[in-house]
């Protein structure tokens, strides 16, 4: 993947999880890894739907800005994902609704936010952890997200939305699509008793695709 290539596809799935309504105004930060070393981020206050590949902030591999315009100010959630989570190439962080909502949600686990609903769900995410409210800008955010170990390649902040890692843009992308979805399917079935995934429906699908999921399923027998 070269740069120029790179900075193509971060405009085009950003406009393309803008158009769909995934993170409103000018809300929601991409950063790729660049094979040369250093990073590839979205502009602060750029809307995701208008960005313009050359203005994309060019960062070295210690941070500082190389060209392009001021970066994101979320760049802390970003780092601190590439510094925990071994082979992230990309992270994607959105204020999508449904996601937003489950993060207030009374009863979810802050370990495993979303019941196993989907396979996808598991395939693509895995389990997703909560961090708690911080002010926007708050390195305490960063210092949580690291806390976590590199653990979980999505991390849902309350109040607030998800960040997502992934080896490449697309799977970062697809990723926090998945995140979403599974995040409207749970809020369309709370209340009704869904039926998630069994244990051992989870265990045949860890066991055939390699999953590495962090916290061992209990609750999926629960609902069957
Ligand atoms: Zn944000």
């Amino acid at each position: 993947m070269t740069e120029a290539r790179l900075r193509e596809q971060i405009c085009t799935f950003a406009r393309s999880l803008f158009e769909r309504g995934l993170t409103p105004g000018s809300s929601g930060n991409i950063s790729a890894r660049l094979p040369e070393g250093g990073w590839l981020m979205t502009p602060t206050d750029a809307s995701m739907g208008f960005l313009d590949p050359a203005r994309i902030s060019k960062l070295d591999t210690a941070g500082h800005l190389v060209s392009g315009d001021k970066p994101t100010k979320e760049i802390p959630l970003h780092t601190a994902l590439y510094d925990t989570r071994h082979g992230a190439g990309a992270v994607v962080h959105l204020h999508s609704t449904h996601s937003v909502a489950v993060s207030m949600l009374p009863e979810i686990d802050p370990q495993d936010v979303l019941p196993p609903l989907t396979p996808y769900y598991l395939m693509r995410v895995g389990q997703t952890a909560l961090v708690p409210y911080h002010r926007p800008g708050d390195p305490a955010v960063a210092t949580a997200i690291r806390g976590l170990a590199g653990k979980y390649s999505a991390v849902l902040l309350a109040n607030h939305g998800p960040v997502v890692a992934g080896k490449s843009l697309e799977a970062a992308v697809y990723a926090m699509e998945e995140l979403e979805e599974t995040a409207k399917l749970f809020l369309l079935l709370r209340g009704l008793n869904p039926r998630a995934l069994s244990s051992a429906q989870i265990a045949d699908l860890s066991a055939t695709f390699n999953l590495d999921l962090p916290v061992a399923h209990q609750h999926g027998d629960d609902h069957g």
